[in-house]
């Protein structure tokens, strides 16, 4: 380290993006969280049309202990820190395992009117940011949330999917016709609202659908 990185450190020291514990100047964790946060490689076929049709989800990482906590602070609590390193991971797998040569646009799940006036921002959107930068695709907001639903975990596996029918809507038809997308949310649990996001896409003549996420919760 160099004395003037040196010196920086011990007026402000380093601190881990998880945990707060102070760290080396060069790291981004501490040895602890940089086992809790091992980027995996998960990637689930999502049927959707009937099952005519998969699409396919890439998340680096298990919903699950420090990732889910890590998760709930950046979406409940505006928690920054841990977004470059979360969206670095969807990057690294998502060039690992799709071809997005071709993909015109990142969009992300929206959320409603409502939910997002209440919590000032949607975290998907912010993850599509920071994917967009890192993979130099451009981030287009082309889905709307058009009516309030009930949280997903709270409700039976039927009901699930009956929750989502209708909710979502594109803005404009002509800015997604022929084009390919990234679609991005936080989580995918059972998958069912990547499955109506991309049913809307689909009929208003989208080209392929990559989704993915920072997590996944099997
Ligand atoms: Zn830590």
């Amino acid at each position: 380290m160099s004395i003037k990185n040196f010196l920086i450190s011990c007026i402000f020291p380093k601190r881990c993006i998880f945990c707060d514990e102070v760290i080396e100047y060069d790291k981004n964790m501490c040895e602890n969280c940089t086992d809790i946060f091992s980027p995996a490689t998960i990637v689930r076929h999502i049927p959707y049309f009937g099952g005519e049709k998969f699409i396919e989800c890439i998340s680096p990482f298990l919903y699950t202990g420090g990732v889910r906590k890590a998760i709930l602070k950046l979406k409940f609590h505006n928690v920054r820190s841990n977004l470059d390193f979360f969206a670095s991971s969807v990057a690294e797998k998502l060039l690992e395992n799709s071809d997005i040569s071709d993909v015109d646009y990142i969009c992300f799940v929206p959320m409603s009117e409502k939910n997002f006036k209440d919590r000032g921002y949607n975290q998907s959107e912010l993850l599509a940011e920071v994917l967009g930068k890192k993979l130099k695709v451009p981030v287009k907001n082309v889905l709307v949330k058009i009516r309030e639903t009930f949280t997903q975990h709270e409700l039976g596996a039927e009901d699930r999917t009956r929750n989502l029918i209708g909710a979502f809507s594109v803005l404009n038809r002509e800015e997604v016709r022929n084009k390919n997308f990234i679609l991005c949310d936080d989580i995918v649990t059972t998958g069912n609202t990547f499955k109506e996001c991309a049913k809307i896409l689909s009929s208003s003549g989208a080209g392929k659908i990559i989704c993915c996420t920072i997590a996944s919760a099997k």
